[in-house]
């Protein structure tokens, strides 16, 4: 789950990592009364799961209660990619001396956590990789050792950060480290982590990722949980019990089991190379019991979304045997007929393992207008590609 900056801020807090002084308003009215408690300047910063919030026009100095009203105005409700906001942090302006970058992510690959550090802060990390990588210091962290004084300040050494604020700067990142660690978070990125001209050190922008996995260990964060920022989509198979997520592409998936609907993804992206680039449109995993209902609903999803152009159904009869989903598939299309539902779609269908046969014939017989029947998964990926590229 990805935090808004507010609630990263909220857990930097209760791990003593410094911030500035905040409150977060939905209306140009709350915006102005907050600026007027903090006092001063203040930055009104908008909040969306995105970066390069800056760029787009989402951050802006505010001299005063008035000025953070008229910013809060042309903030709110602003589109930054793809992201509506609608809330604004109100925070207490910082005197940067410097920006810096740092950053704590988990690092699959090596089994470990990877600590990323950079005196070029507050432009995208990215940039610096690309342009200047010799400005970038990574540095391996043992996941069960952590982040301790000794290794932050060594960070801070080979970062080349101002002598006289290492101390400082090696407290935040062993802070850090402890958010990272008994949040159960996946990434901690303060980009910038500053210097202010009176010599604090400040987190002034924070990105967390927490484990969803761990969840259940932090039943006090499940607040944090917001479908505003979500697909749309997702909130309502979230609300069905449906393992769905939203992807950019054009074929609608259906499958059962994550681990097949995952081939299905790989397959359908390599078909859709033939088809000028035709993507998956989202991740569907229906489960073991892919009963009518089941399968409806997960239609039902997938037929409404305007970019979805194809569907590709694939399924691998286990417990529940192929004929058990092929009745399924027919009584969902009825259902959704019956509904009022636009069933036009193409709909391929590739059935394999127990009764498959069984399963075949029954789509057969009923020859249902929008669907095809493909007895290989290459083969109804590439008629799906195919279908939705025409
Ligand atoms: P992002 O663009 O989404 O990463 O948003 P940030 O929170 O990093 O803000 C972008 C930039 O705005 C920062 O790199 C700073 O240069 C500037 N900024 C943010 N907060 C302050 C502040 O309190 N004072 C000043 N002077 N600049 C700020
Ligand atoms: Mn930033």
């Amino acid at each position: 789950m990805d935090l808004y900056e507010h609630q990263a801020k909220q857990l930097f807090g209760e791990h003593d990592v410094p911030t500035a002084q905040r409150q977060l308003a939905s209306t140009p009215d709350q915006a102005e009364r907050s600026a007027a408690r903090i006092g001063g300047r203040v930055v009104v910063k908008a909040q969306v799961k995105t970066g390069g919030r800056g760029k787009a026009g989402g951050v802006k100095v505010a001299d005063g209660p008035e000025e953070a009203r008229a910013a809060a105005e042309q903030i709110l409700g602003m589109d930054i990619k793809g992201h509506t906001v609608h809330h604004v942090l109100v925070e207490e302006a910082a005197d940067i001396a410097e920006e810096y970058y740092f950053s704590i992510l988990l690092d699959r690959a090596n089994r470990t956590f990877l600590s990323i550090c950079s005196k070029e802060g507050g432009m995208e990390i990215e940039e610096v990789a690309a342009t200047r990588p010799q400005a970038i210091v990574r540095t391996p962290i043992d996941p069960l050792r952590g982040l301790d004084r000794a290794t932050a300040r060594e960070i801070c050494h080979r970062a080349e950060l101002p002598f006289d604020t290492h101390p400082r700067l090696a407290a935040v990142m062993t802070r850090l480290w402890r958010v990272a660690c008994e949040e159960d978070a996946t990434l901690v990125e303060v980009n910038p982590l500053v210097r202010t001209e009176d010599g604090r050190v400040v987190a002034l922008d924070g990105k967390v990722t927490l484990d969803g996995n761990a969840a259940f260990r932090h039943p006090e964060r499940a607040a944090f949980h917001d479908d505003a920022g979500a697909d749309e989509r997702e909130s309502r198979a979230r609300a069905k019990g449906l393992n769905y997520v939203k992807l950019d592409g054009e074929v609608g998936i259906i499958g059962n089991g994550a681990g097949l609907v995952m081939s299905t993804l790989d397959v359908v992206a390599y078909a859709g190379e033939a088809h000028g680039g035709v993507k998956p449109a989202n991740f569907l995993d229906i489960g073991g019991g892919a009963s009518a209902e089941v399968m409806a609903n997960g239609l039902e999803i997938i037929l409404g979304d305007p970019a979805v152009k194809s569907v590709f159904v694939n399924v691998f009869g286990g417990i529940t045997a192929c004929d058990a989903v092929a009745n399924g598939i027919v009584q969902a299309l009825e259902l959704l007929e019956e509904r009022g539902d636009d069933v036009s779609k193409p709909l391929v269908v590739r059935l394999d393992g127990n009764n498959a046969e069984l399963g075949r014939r029954i789509l057969d017989e009923r020859a249902h207008p929008a669907v095809r029947r493909v007895d290989t998964m290459d083969g109804a990926a590439a008629q799906a590609a195919e279908l939705a590229a025409a």
